[in-house]
């Protein structure tokens, strides 16, 4: 498979060789499509792979920029991977003109609150600034189709897990849901149950 080949906007797509790809790692070309077609994903895969631009790259695709509500959520363990994934939708999503703020601890609530009150079509973040901004109705939630979960594991090792169930009560009922982890312990095998409907298992 090619890039081309993926049903991908030509701004997103123009988005993804300016920033140097040529052809889709194999995690984008087996994870990618299934998002598109609205399936709940769980991709176990290790940093490494492509990851953070199969995120990306969905998202992108998914984003409507008509609307200035947040549609994709992207929920990550570290300061430094939810900024990483900003960073890299904003590249691939510059021509799309898709707006992505990182919600992360350490910054400040202010800049949040500015920049969500401006409109941005995806926030990608640590789970307790995230919950944060819910709670204190900064972040609106109710256009969120999407919700991403990058390193599950880390994230539940670090603790996280009642902080991504409370983010998950907010969300509309209709969310479709990926996953991404190294490993599939039974704690996130009992998230996939709770937030998804038969998922599409992808192992690279
Ligand atoms: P990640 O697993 O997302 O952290 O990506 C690992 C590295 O692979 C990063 O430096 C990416 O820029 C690079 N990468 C991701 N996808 C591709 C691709 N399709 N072609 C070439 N490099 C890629």
């Amino acid at each position: 498979t090619n890039f081309n080949d993926m049903g991908i906007k030509e701004d997103v797509l123009r988005g993804v060789y300016e920033y140097g790809f040529e052809k889709p790692s194999a995690i984008q070309q087996r994870a990618v499509m299934p998002i598109l077609q609205g399936c709940d994903v769980i991709a176990q895969a290790q940093s490494g792979t492509g990851k953070t631009s199969m995120i990306a790259l969905s998202v992108c695709q998914i984003v409507d920029t008509s609307s200035r509500e947040v549609q994709a959520l992207i929920l990550s363990p570290t300061r430094e991977l939810a900024s990483q994934t900003e960073k890299t939708i904003q590249a691939i999503g510059l021509h799309a003109n898709i707006q992505a703020h990182a919600c992360i601890g350490g910054k400040s609530v202010g800049e949040d609150i500015r920049k969500l009150e401006n409109g941005v079509h995806v926030v990608s973040g640590t789970p307790g600034r995230v919950c944060d901004m819910i709670k204190r109705r900064s972040l609106r939630t109710r256009a969120i189709k999407l919700l991403i979960l990058d390193e599950s594991d880390e994230m539940l090792s670090r603790g996280f897990k009642d902080q991504i169930y409370d983010v998950y009560r907010y969300l509309p009922p209709d969310l479709q849901v990926c996953l991404v982890s190294a490993t599939l312990p039974h704690e996130i095998l009992e998230m996939t149950s709770k937030f998804m409907t038969e998922p599409v298992k992808i192992l690279v």
